[in-house]
């Protein structure tokens, strides 16, 4: 079974219009979206028959104010400054809780208990192209690296289930800890990029990191002929670095209409520049 990998090192460059042409074209895969920040490849691959799980998030610890006689103890020994004296009394800021259970450890009246929150979910559905699995993570949760790593658990489980050789990855935007969670151990990485200054600087931000991971990394460079000089400059960094370039795709306002219309541009406008150059990638990376 093979795990390919779709990255960009921002957000905007078309790899989710990537991904989902490439999910068109598959043909025994199953797909995981890791953004579980800002998850939207099931926009255009609109699954089906949904099944919604709760995915258990991060603790924070709650003062119980009937119990606390306001000793100061916690505030004392919380190390993230989470604590703090107000009209109210002795609060506990979200946001800024670690979720260490200290406090709950020296508080002497057991005021302090620890709250889970449930407000991650994790999703699977069918698409008509096969099997999805994609997340969405509650507000201000920060266990995105273990809902990544959920996602792709599940999307496994399902490949082998259903004997589907392929998991595409659409990884979310940056080189954080989901992206580290997205890459690590999978086949390929395909990164997206555009040639612009930013699309340079971030290539080579996403490309130092997967070369920590020894990952096997191939480029497309989307919209390139919008600006062919720096075209020509991401070209030269990733001769320059080894690394094989294995499409450039034109722009083209088809990529637009096409997620306007909920559907991968190979579907959209099949006879399409983009359509027969992706087509072409697709067939690259399979052979990679
Ligand atoms: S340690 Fe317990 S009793 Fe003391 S201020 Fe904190 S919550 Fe209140
Ligand atoms: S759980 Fe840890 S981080 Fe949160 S308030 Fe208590 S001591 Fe501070």
């Amino acid at each position: 079974m093979q795990q390919i990998t779709i990255v960009s090192g921002k957000g905007g460059t078309g790899k989710t219009s990537v991904t989902s042409a490439f999910a068109a074209l598959s043909e025994k895969a199953v797909f995981a979206d890791c953004d579980v920040d800002a998850a939207n490849l099931y926009l255009t691959l609109t699954p089906e028959n949904y099944r919604e799980e709760v995915f258990p998030g991060s603790k924070t610890a709650v003062i119980d104010q009937e119990r606390c006689t306001q000793c100061g103890l916690c505030e004392a020994y919380c190390r993230f400054d989470a604590i703090s004296l107000t009209s109210e009394g002795f609060q506990i800021s979200e946001f800024s809780c670690e979720g260490c259970e200290l406090c709950m450890q020296v508080c002497p009246h057991q005021a302090i208990h620890m709250e889970q929150s449930m407000d991650s979910r994790w999703f699977t559905g069918n698409t008509r192209f096969g099997p999805m699995v994609h997340a969405r993570l509650g507000v201000a949760e920060d266990l995105s690296g273990k809902l990544v790593t959920l996602v792709r658990d599940e999307a496994k489980k399902i490949a082998g289930e259903q004997g589907r050789d392929t998991i595409l990855i659409d990884g979310p935007p940056g080189i954080g800890c989901p992206v580290i969670a997205s890459i690590t151990g999978t086949d390929k990485v395909v990164v997206v990029t555009e040639p612009s200054k930013s699309g340079l600087h971030d290539l080579e931000r996403v490309f130092g990191l997967a070369k920590s991971f020894q990952l096997r990394v191939a480029v497309i460079i989307n919209k390139f002929d919008i600006n062919t000089a720096m075209a020509k400059q991401l070209e030269r960094y990733c001769q320059k670095q080894n690394i094989p370039i294995i499409g450039k795709v034109p722009f083209n306002t088809v990529m637009v209409d096409a997620m306007v219309q909920q559907k991968s541009v190979v579907e959209y406008a099949p006879q399409s520049n983009v359509s027969r150059e992706i087509r072409r990638i697709w067939k690259k990376i399979n052979e990679l």
